[in-house]
């Protein structure tokens, strides 16, 4: 059997003030044909998974593009055209093929395209014909499309918030796939839209739960995949929302049923399913209050990982201006300030201005008196155990504060931001990291509480504050909706 492999993955915020191009994939891109990134192979979740289990059931596989860029805004239209046909040529390439494995994320834009994702499933079903199963590996924050569900054979969801499954459901999915190209199933699909934005963490009642049932029905009763897919509320296209996709064998009507079913529970449990936020001060007032440490701090209003800049400085502001000791704060995305640090030399003390520079959510810089307290010209944390590069980066102290500067803009994934610095996170009474919820794996075992801090910030859950232009109405909480 011959498998074709690649995948662009690009989580497209409408509203971030960060361009993006395709020098924003070279972080992560990986060209086989031509050797380039091939060292990166392991840290491609899904894709390399993908290639792993070809190769044991002594398949040929082909291996096209793989690339991700940071979220940020939607990309310019012949950056994407660019990468999306080095994967249509590779496939022209190499057909005929059995099947077809994307690892995509399902909330791409780009200039002159709303659906990245739906565009590629449409050109590569052209080029394979209507037989060949095509399955794409989806993040959750997805936005699943009528293109989409038309194109793919099989559309699945990662499951767990933090995305700590990738690798397994990239096995659901190549299973799924084969025993399609092999003639044991014959995937249906159906998506119920769900009405909804919101942060929903699947590490907290009642939707842990939930997860844990929908999963259980797959493998029985004709049910092949069950996907809570959340949306990504920052696309502004009318197809964006959060929504339940099943595909179930031959069975159109009860993969309908149980899709509509499903997502009626999911829709009624949004507001107990949603991150509990609590507001800067009140936060700090119960990070202070707390009579052991850590208490992390998530920022989740400034989440590279959504598409903020990363170098909003409101929460460390708010902390400096009560005086907090014994605190740490990882990362502020600041390459003009690491750069002065690294002329600076560690033992330095000098007045920086530290972020506040990209956009106006990004609030204003902080002049302060830092000293420089470590310097790293290659740390890295790890994403769900791949390496991601942090660039250069400088831990520096302001008053009682640790603060990380780095270079390469990314959210707060594993301790290793501080401790390639080192600053141990261990002993802090207070951590603020900026992210939403993928902080968690990391930093729950260590964590006396956690606290998600809606700042201010680029991606506030006030989505009334976003000028969304074509997202279909009515949207709770921003609307009443009933179901
Ligand atoms: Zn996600």
């Amino acid at each position: 059997m011959k498998l074709f492999v690649a995948g662009i993955s690009h989580e497209t915020n409408s509203f971030s003030p960060l361009p993006t191009s395709k020098r924003s994939f070279q972080e992560l891109m990986i060209r086989p044909k031509t050797g380039q990134g091939l060292d990166r192979l392991n840290d491609a979740v899904g894709y390399c998974d993908f290639i792993r289990l070809g190769e044991e059931s002594q398949m040929r596989v082909t291996k096209s593009l793989y690339c991700e860029a940071q979220p940020s805004a939607p990309m310019g239209q012949r950056d994407y055209e660019e990468l999306r046909d080095e994967i249509l040529d590779d496939l022209k390439a190499d057909m005929p093929v059995d099947m077809v494995l994307l690892m995509l994320h399902g909330a791409h834009v780009a200039q002159g395209y709303d659906d990245c994702e739906g565009d590629i499933a449409e050109r590569v079903r052209a080029i394979v014909g209507p037989k060949v199963p095509i399955g794409i590996e989806l993040d959750l924050h997805a936005n699943v499309t009528r293109k989409m569900l038309a194109n793919a054979t099989a559309l699945m969801a990662c499951k767990e918030y933090p995305h700590i499954d990738f690798a397994e459901r990239a096995k659901d999915l190549f299973e799924l796939c084969r025993r399609t190209a092999k003639g044991e199933v014959k995937p249906v699909m159906a998506k119920f839209d769900v009405p909804m934005l919101g942060n929903f963490p699947t590490t907290r009642e009642p939707l842990r739960s939930f997860v844990d049932e929908t999963a259980a029905m797959e493998g029985k009763d004709g049910i092949l995949s069950v996907s809570l897919i959340h949306g990504f509320a920052w696309a502004d296209f009318p197809e964006m929302g959060a929504s339940v996709v099943v595909v179930a064998d031959g069975d159109s009507a009860k993969a309908k049923a149980l899709a509509e079913t499903l997502g009626k529970r999911f829709f009624n449990m949004r507001e107990k399913i949603a991150s509990p936020l609590v507001s800067l001060e009140p936060a700090l007032d119960q990070a202070l209050a707390e009579p052991t440490g850590p208490v992390v701090m998530a920022d989740r209003s400034d989440n590279a990982g959504g598409g903020a800049p990363g170098d909003s400085t409101y929460v460390l502001d708010a902390m400096l201006r009560r005086r907090i000791r014994n605190a740490a704060l990882a990362m502020i995305w600041d390459p003009m300030s690491v750069q002065s640090c690294f002329d600076a030399g560690v033992g330095a003390t000098l007045d920086l201005r530290i972020g506040g520079k990209t956009g106006k959510f990004s609030g204003l810089p902080l002049d302060v008196t830092a000293t420089v307290t470590a310097l790293a010209e290659k740390p890295r944390q790890f994403v769900f155990g791949a390496a991601a590069p942090l660039g250069h980066s400088a831990a520096i102290r302001v008053e009682g504060i640790d603060v990380v500067l780095n270079s390469i803009r990314q959210q707060t994934f594993s301790l290793e931001c501080f401790t390639e610095l080192g600053i141990d996170p261990k002993t802090k009474k207070i951590l603020a990291v900026k992210s939403a919820q993928h902080f968690h794996a990391a930093f729950a075992p260590i964590a006396a509480r956690i606290l998600y801090v809606d700042a201010p910030g680029a991606l506030s859950t006030d989505y009334q504050q976003y000028p969304f232009k074509r997202m279909r109405r009515p949207m709770a909480p921003l609307d009443p909706v009933t179901l």
